[in-house]
């Protein structure tokens, strides 16, 4: 016998093998331990010690937020306002703000204060349906601070149920380091990478490469180091001006390129290619005032689209999914399915989490028991999108976070 069986429900399985979002209308999960037993239509479904009836409601796969800046220290709440009153994000990174001005606060906050300013992003995440997290670090980008940084992650993470996927963040070249950019990229690739590998604190390496951040050359360094010591990898591309990044990516393989605002069709073409997913970031985006990224152009050419948060202290202070979906369907262009898959199948993949990001028999048991039926709904009622989740389970438990509103 099963432990826990939630029948009569809406399951949105994103099962690979079904088409579209893999709907059951009238169906049913079984789960026992961390994982799903069972999963098809109602009437065929087994006994359970426990059984929910979720009402006809919606279950999905839990939320997956595949590219977030969350260990940080500080706030840049004063550039927000000097880009509400018309400044650029270049020019305000000109003037000593931007990515630097996050790195005196975190470099000077303690590892118990970073490790609670994470958690609590990360808790604010899972109320948002997130079972699943990428943190990057970046913040600090000094071969200590940054290894530092992923510690804490990894502290972060032991402390919950949630999965948290470290990546090691090549952000940009510190002020300090301007002088000497061509050491400091040497100091990344020969002693940063190989120790984050060795000590098991990322599994893949992303490269910011873009105007004010890493040339491709330098990009392209960084990511054969990451190879070499068995790591994955992934770019920030064309955020603000193509230098090649979806090319490079493409070539290596690489889990994903993030951004995409300004991509070739050579870029695109390479990405395809490779299988690599195009991350979807609609919040940087539109406060950053930049022109949509080529959705249709990716789509066209069959690049898997994911969906994430960027939450950053610079252009999106923002911990949840749901209002992200909206934005990728008003804002971007994708239709709601494409959002769905964006945010569990295809970030799954971005971060190269295999069997995750679905509801199928053997997978990890994340869902989420919504409070409508319509998939629709999570984007289109943007502003209560939270509110609409009436359980989260990570791992099989309900997460301490579930509104259980009811007992059903
Ligand atoms: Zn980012």
């Amino acid at each position: 016998m099963s432990e826990l069986v939630v029948h009569n429900a809406r399951v949105m399985t994103c099962d690979p093998d079904r088409p579209g979002l893999g709907m059951i209308d009238r169906g049913a999960l079984a789960i026992a331990g961390d994982a799903i037993r069972w999963i098809g239509g109602d009437a065929e479904r087994p006994r359970g010690a426990r059984e929910i009836d979720a009402g006809g409601r919606l279950v999905t796969p839990g939320l997956i937020d595949c590219h977030t800046h969350a260990i940080f220290a500080g706030d840049r709440a004063v550039e927000f306002g000097m880009r509400a009153a018309g400044a650029s994000y270049l020019e305000i990174a000109r003037a000593g703000g931007g990515i630097a001005a996050s790195l005196g606060p975190t470099r000077a906050a303690s590892d118990e204060a970073l490790i609670a300013a994470l958690g609590a992003r990360l808790d604010a995440a899972l109320a948002g349906g997130t079972t699943a997290i990428e943190v990057k670090s970046g913040y600090d980008l000094t071969v200590e601070g940054e290894l530092r940084l992923l510690r804490c992650v990894a502290a972060a993470a032991a402390r919950r149920r949630q999965r948290v996927v470290p990546t090691l963040l090549a952000h940009l070249v510190p002020p300090e380091r301007a002088a000497d950019r061509d050491a400091f990229v040497a100091e990344l690739c020969g002693a940063l990478i190989p120790r984050a590998a060795g000590e098991g604190l990322a599994s893949s390496v992303d490269a910011y490469c873009d105007e004010g951040a890493f040339t491709l050359a330098e990009t392209r360094a960084i990511f054969t180091a990451a190879r070499a010591a068995g790591l994955a990898v992934r770019a920030h591309a064309g955020q603000f001006r193509d230098l090649g990044a979806a090319e490079l990516v493409g070539e290596l393989s690489g889990l994903s390129a993030d951004h995409l605002e300004q991509v070739s069709d050579a870029g695109i073409a390479a990405l395809a290619r490779a299988g690599t997913v195009a991350v979807m970031l609609p919040g940087a985006c539109v406060q950053l005032r930049l022109p949509v990224p080529p959705v249709e152009r990716l789509r066209r050419a069959g690049v898997a689209l994911a969906v994430a948060s960027d939450l950053n202290p610079g252009s999106s202070y923002c911990e949840t999914l749901p209002i992200q979906m909206w934005l990728a369907t008003t804002h971007l262009g994708m239709t709601v399915d494409e959002a769905w898959l964006g945010v569990t199948r295809h970030a799954a993949r971005a971060l190269g989490l295999a069997g995750a990001g679905a509801l199928t028999r053997g997978a990890r048991a994340d869902l989420i028991v919504w409070a409508c039926d319509e998939p629709a709904h999570i984007p289109y009622r943007y502003g209560a999108a939270v509110q609409l989740i009436d359980a989260v389970f990570v791992a099989g438990e309900p997460a301490d976070c579930s509104i259980l509103r009811r007992d059903r």
